[in-house]
């Protein structure tokens, strides 16, 4: 039980002289507020205002739309998120909400902070507004003027200008190529069936995509295919729109978590593509899929430390409001050190987050590293939540369980993370450095 008594904490500052207590903290805030000061005045802007909104808007709809996820109607969510800057967050201002001076600093810790935010709340609903950055990266990353010129500016313009919503999602993975695209050791050999054929004016798109985050709702999809009679090395990126003739979203898939977001089959039944549809250069498909990659896993490990930041926060105020044998849970020893060590795990992953976000350019590795333990901690952190709250732990109303489900999925999406170990040791061959020297 906490006293606050003369061996205190507290008694500890206050039992200084003036000038040493100028040199003590006394603050006892909480560990969010003190990770939010060392972010930049406006990134510190974001994260509060993300907080705000998931409490507004994520928090009461998130058991609802997990127990029923097919008749929710993802819409109104989305012109809210738009309203309040958060779908235009990639691109920095005059163009997008992103504030200019942090974004170059950084143009991912933005959205990474925002993203542990959203997913503290709820991972499906989370993923449903985020999956669209990822579907806007290759347009950004692809360099390419005529291509920023034609979608990017107008679709930004009118988000964040006019706060009128345009849904996209990102579309690589295929029934027999999942890790294959994700790696690319093992993409010349991955047995991609989305095929370009090219005609007039175009190409015609062939072949099924699928586990595609928003599929079904996106306005339009940055979709990934070989040209015919070629191989991965002739990915390009093609940029396809709902209303576009003979394309269609099919199965949707049963997940276990971040059930709000639909993860869809995508159709394509002889797709016509205008040219000018390409997004970057015919054939630079893959270049582009491997840095969009690199740009988003940041952003991924976010959503997992949202979603063990969540279940620590739910154990912790169950262990603060429930007894055992007249005692409350909080002030056993046991359960002390598992908290101890959930916030110890909790910290030093958003400090490997942030650390990795840290570079105007997304760093492979530093990336990849921030996936993988992020995911693997929350999945830890979320089974520790429900050990400590015994069978608590497993009823939905808690959200525990929830958060457990949700979190085991980013160990799978933006690469699995043994494809993920690959892509830090794949950066290390690539510089001069021997590994060993590290
Ligand atoms: C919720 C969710 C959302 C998704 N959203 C999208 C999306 O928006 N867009 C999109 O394109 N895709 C999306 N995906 C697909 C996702 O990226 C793939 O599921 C992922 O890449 C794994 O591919 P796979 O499922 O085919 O597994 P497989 O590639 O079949 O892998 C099976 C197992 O084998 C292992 N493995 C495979 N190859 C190797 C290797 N060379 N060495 C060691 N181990 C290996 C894997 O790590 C894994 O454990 C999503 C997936 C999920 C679950």
């Amino acid at each position: 039980m906490y006293i606050d008594n003369y061996l205190s904490l507290r008694y500890s500052k206050e039992s200084l002289p003036l000038l040493g207590k100028l040199l003590v903290d006394g603050k006892y805030q909480s560990l969010w507020d003190y990770d939010t000061t060392v972010l930049p005045r406006k990134v510190r802007k974001w994260r509060k205002k993300a907080k705000a909104f998931s409490r507004l808007y994520i928090r009461p709809l998130a058991p609802v739309v997990d127990n029923n996820p097919y008749d929710f109607d993802p819409q109104p969510l989305i012109k809210e998120a738009t309203r309040w800057g958060f779908q235009t967050i990639i691109m920095p201002f005059p163009f997008g909400s992103a504030a200019l001076m942090p974004y170059l600093r950084s143009t991912t810790l933005q959205v990474a902070v925002i993203a542990e935010e959203f997913a503290t709340e709820c991972g499906g609903l989370a993923l449903l507004l985020l999956a669209h950055h990822l579907g806007v990266a290759p347009l950004l990353l692809s360099g390419h003027i005529p291509t920023w010129l034609k979608f990017l500016l107008p679709m930004y313009i009118k988000g964040a200008w006019f706060a009128k919503p345009t849904t996209m999602a990102f579309a690589i993975t295929e029934p027999e190529a999942g890790s294959d695209v994700e790696d690319s050791i093992g993409a010349k050999d991955a047995h991609i069936q989305v095929t370009a054929t090219p005609v007039n004016g175009g190409y015609l798109l062939n072949g099924t995509k699928v586990f595609i985050s928003d599929g079904a709702i996106a306005d339009q999809v940055t979709v990934f295919a070989k040209i015919k009679g070629e191989e991965v090395d002739s990915w390009t990126c093609f940029l396809v729109k709902k209303c576009m003739k003979g394309f269609s979203a099919g199965r949707r898939e049963k997940k276990m978590g971040q059930r709000a977001a639909d993860a869809s089959e995508l159709i394509f039944d002889n797709v016509f593509v205008p040219r000018r549809n390409i997004v970057g250069k015919l054939r630079g498909g893959w270049a582009l899929n491997q840095n969009v990659l690199n740009y988003s896993r940041p952003v991924v490990a976010a959503m997992a430390l949202g979603h063990a930041r969540g279940a620590f926060e739910r154990a912790l105020h169950f262990c603060n409001h429930n007894y055992y044998m007249g005692k409350k849970l909080i002030d056993y020893k046991e359960i002390q050190y598992e908290l101890a060590d959930m916030l110890i795990k909790l910290e030093s992953v958003r400090m490997t987050i942030w650390r990795s976000c840290a570079h105007f350019r997304a760093c492979q590795s530093l990336s990849s590293i921030a996936k993988v333990y992020a995911s693997d901690m929350a999945v830890e952190i979320c089974k520790q939540a429900m050990a400590i709250m015994g069978d608590a732990g497993i009823y939905h109303e808690y959200g525990v369980e929830k958060a457990l489900r949700d979190a085991r999925l980013t160990q799978i999406y933006e690469g699995t993370n043994q494809i993920n170990r690959y892509a830090i040791i794949e950066h290390q061959y690539t510089t001069d450095v021997a590994i060993d020297t590290i």
